[in-house]
């Protein structure tokens, strides 16, 4: 008989939905403040972009004909529509943290249109840094520089051809930055099933199996080529 063994979880890499109907980014608006940038706890390496600090004043970019509820701009930190808080807080979901009001200075619209008559209330918050990590045999990832830090696992890459987390290593936060792609953020699969119920704007959740960055081209590594600390 077929045992019934609960099927692994799932995880969807959490992209802004560029050229979407609720396109919109932001760029921080001078005076801009910037903290420490976040250190690996084991090698020390860099492992993120400086910390935004308040006064957290933006303008925001809308490219689609709606502002959207997730807001990306230049750096670790991300912009939620009131709306979008209210319900991360209703649902209970983890590993967002900050919460601070911010202030938007405009909105510049850069297609035709009107300007939207009512902008939300916007807050400022940081995707946790979690302990789920990039499983090295089953991601096909190509880096820029040789793996040493079973920590951090190195972020620098160079192209994706979709990645998976170690079994065991995920801690349950719902959002979060893994270990080994903290430039990338995730999302649970409850995440993921919470923005479709909601009808939240301007995510796009891919599988991240199925997830490609790949600038320049290179195409996916012949094989995992991953060497390991051990
Ligand atoms: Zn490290």
């Amino acid at each position: 008989m077929a045992s019934e063994a609960p099927l692994p979880p799932r995880f969807f890499s959490l992209h802004d939905d560029l050229y979407g109907t609720h396109d919109t980014q932001f760029s921080d608006v001078e005076p801009v403040n910037l903290g420490e940038a976040p250190l690996c706890p084991k090698c020390g390496g860099v492992i993120g972009m400086m910390t935004w600090l308040p006064p957290y004043r933006v303008e925001l970019e809308l490219y689609g004909s709606a502002l959207g509820d997730f807001v990306k701009g230049p750096g670790y930190q991300v912009l939620i529509s009131e709306r979008m808080a209210e319900a991360v807080r209703a649902e209970g979901l983890t590993g967002l943290l900050g919460f601070d009001p911010i202030e938007v200075v405009r909105v510049r619209r850069k297609r035709k249109g009107l300007k939207p008559a009512d902008v939300p209330r916007y807050f400022v918050v940081t995707p946790c840094f979690g302990r789920g990590a990039v499983d090295l045999s089953r991601s096909l990832l190509r880096r820029n520089r040789p793996l040493t830090c079973p920590e951090c696992r190195n972020p620098g890459v160079d192209t994706i051809h979709g990645f998976t987390l170690e079994p065991g290593t995920w801690q349950g936060e719902d959002v979060f930055r893994p270990r080994g792609l903290p430039g990338r953020i995730v999302v649970s699969e409850r995440f993921f099933e919470w923005v479709q119920r909601r009808g939240l704007t301007n995510m796009k959740l891919i599988p991240t199996e199925e997830y490609v960055f790949d600038p320049g081209h290179l195409g996916p590594p012949a094989a995992t080529t991953e060497t390991p600390w051990e």
